[in-house]
């Protein structure tokens, strides 16, 4: 049976968490004299930008918890899904001696989280169609392994990982497996999150980054046990969420039919604009999408994406990625950047043809 405490680095275990002023005294009175506040006000103006923000972010869990059918002790909430990545790998890696688990070409920030903390890092490629291979994962994990980082959709190829492979992969792992879920909202497939009762070494990340439109206010969640989630609590800054993302995040979440009307223009988008890629002699390979976002393979990546920059336009190159060559990540905008993008490319097209 898993057991977080089996994994968890063991110094942490006891930690004893800084106890802020918020968490010493949470109920209602007149006069707060506990956190050295400035009482006088804020000088950015807003009721209460002098104070300090809500530790858990209670609103907000509340409101998530009912949005995912999930409980709010299963919430953990981060300035960013990057500060929970960091808080994971923190959590259980023991710097200098225990490993992560990548399944390349995927995002970044795992790499990173990892070498930030000199933690080891251990390499599985996506096969072909960029699915995980369960049997050669199976053969890198040792006891030191201690994440398996899996991205579904995974950016940057866009694609859902099988879900009968990451379930063999969750049963069959002794240590954390991350889902990384920040474009669940762009595809029709269950997020894992369903299944956290199942399984206790699951972790789901999520985002309002990318389908919320909320990038600018860095918020991210993870989703696992009420054991880990406290456990990340006990380690993460306390104030690690502002007022003001509080605020903005807690008045968001109720526009749930907004969110659908945005994720309806961008699938919709995507359809178009793949099958406008589709129909272009120059993008030799349009890869499957369930995210915002598509990668597409070109003869040559580094003059395409040059070109389009002259035209102000702006892709990812993710030609040096394994399994990426030639390839460019290209994000889906609004219906007129979508055309804006397409007619520079049939330009490029003519200018290649004629050359
Ligand atoms: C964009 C992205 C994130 C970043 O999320 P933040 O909440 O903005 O930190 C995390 N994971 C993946 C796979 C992403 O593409």
């Amino acid at each position: 049976m898993f057991s977080i405490e089996k994994i968890i680095r063991p110094h942490l275990l006891g930690l004893k968490p800084y106890s802020s002023a918020r968490d010493e005294f949470e109920g209602e009175a007149s006069v707060y004299l506990d956190a050295n506040e400035n009482n006088l006000g804020s000088l950015a103006g807003g009721v209460d930008y002098n104070r300090y923000p809500d530790p858990y972010q209670k609103t907000i869990k509340e409101k998530l918890a009912k949005l995912k059918g999930v409980k709010s002790e299963q919430i953990f909430i981060g300035n960013g899904s990057d500060e929970a990545i960091d808080l994971l790998v923190r959590l259980v890696c023991e710097p200098g001696q225990d490993e992560v688990l990548l399944l390349p070409p995927t995002y970044g920030m795992y790499e990173v989280s990892a070498n930030i903390h000199n933690v080891g890092i251990q390499r599985v490629p996506l096969d072909s169609r960029f699915q995980p291979v369960f049997e050669k994962i199976a053969e890198k994990q040792t006891e030191r392994t201690k994440i398996l980082f899996l991205c579904s959709p995974n950016n940057p190829t866009g694609n859902i990982l099988e879900p009968a492979t990451v379930e063999k992969l969750i049963q069959s792992f002794n240590g954390l497996v991350v889902v990384d879920e920040a474009y669940i909202d762009f595809t029709v497939s269950p997020s894992w999150s369903t299944r956290l009762e199942e399984f206790p070494n699951l972790v789901v990340l999520q985002t309002l980054s990318k389908a919320w439109g909320m990038a600018g206010l860095r918020l991210g969640m993870a989703f696992a046990s009420p054991q880990i989630i406290s456990l990340l609590n006990k380690i993460k800054p306390p104030y690690n969420v502002n007022v003001v993302t509080q605020e903005l995040v807690s008045n968001a979440l109720d526009k749930t039919a907004q969110l659908h009307d945005m994720l309806e223009v961008i699938v919709q988008e995507r359809t178009r604009v793949m099958d406008q890629f589709e129909s272009l002699s120059l993008i030799e390979k349009v890869y499957p999408s369930d995210a915002n976002f598509v990668l597409v393979q070109v003869p040559n990546a580094n003059e395409l994406y040059a070109y389009l920059l002259e035209r102000g336009v702006v892709v990812r190159n993710r030609s040096t990625q394994p399994g990426c060559a030639n390839c460019l990540r290209i994000t889906i905008g609004t219906p007129e950047e979508n055309d804006h993008l397409l007619d520079s490319l049939k330009a490029y097209s003519a200018q290649v043809t004629t050359k």
